[in-house]
């Protein structure tokens, strides 16, 4: 192992360091990378380059764009009343999908005392402030059907109650420790559909 050079072990490392990537996985993704065209490597290291450069996170939702406001929060023919509360940017990409118009705010991650992941790590604050402005007529609490995210929304909601505005769900029809990022599209559309008010 110490007789492995400098730059392969660093690359290694550094795949390591993705979600989902172990180790040996790790290694084999490095020296995949070694034995591929070097064009193609390249490409895949501009790539990365291109993208954290040119996408940033909108200063009003959090969602990712090239823009900032991005494209839904400067689209004028959206419903800017109507606020959808999402975890991730993937998710907004899946709100899309199925041809939501109202407006997202995203909080980046959700509350987990496994992860030590608090209030003050995610957009809470800002969320807090955007709702306190009064112009929804509904915020939608979209965080993910499983205990972390229904977790995440009880501490929301708590929080945005006092605001007085119309809070809700999506419906039930989620299952239970499913995902937003992986239910099929009619299920997520039936979700947001037969949304429930919280009280
Ligand atoms: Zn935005």
């Amino acid at each position: 192992m110490a007789s492995r050079d400098r730059t392969i072990e660093n690359l290694i490392e550094r795949l390591n360091r993705l979600p989902g990537v172990g180790p040996k996985t790790a290694e084999r993704l490095a020296f995949h990378l070694l034995r591929v065209e070097q064009q193609e490597a390249l490409e895949l290291a501009q790539a990365i380059e291109a993208v954290r450069k040119a996408v940033k996170n909108c200063s009003v939702c959090f969602q990712l764009d090239a823009s900032d406001p991005c494209s839904v929060c400067s689209d004028d023919t959206r419903e800017h009343n109507m606020l959808l509360v999402v975890e991730d940017p993937r998710e907004v990409a899946r709100f899309e999908d199925i041809g939501y118009r109202g407006v997202y705010h995203v909080l980046q991650g959700r509350l987990s005392q496994i992860e030590g992941v608090k209030p003050e790590d995610l957009t809470i604050e800002q969320l807090l402030k955007r709702v306190a402005d009064g112009s929804f007529r509904e915020v939608c609490l979209a965080t993910n059907p499983d205990l972390e995210g229904e977790g995440t929304a009880m501490v929301l909601a708590e929080k945005l109650h006092k605001s007085g505005v119309s809070l809700t769900r999506l419906a039930r029809g989620l299952p239970a420790g499913s995902s937003i990022a992986q239910v099929s599209s009619s299920i997520l559309s039936d979700a947001i559909e037969g949304r429930r008010p919280l009280s």
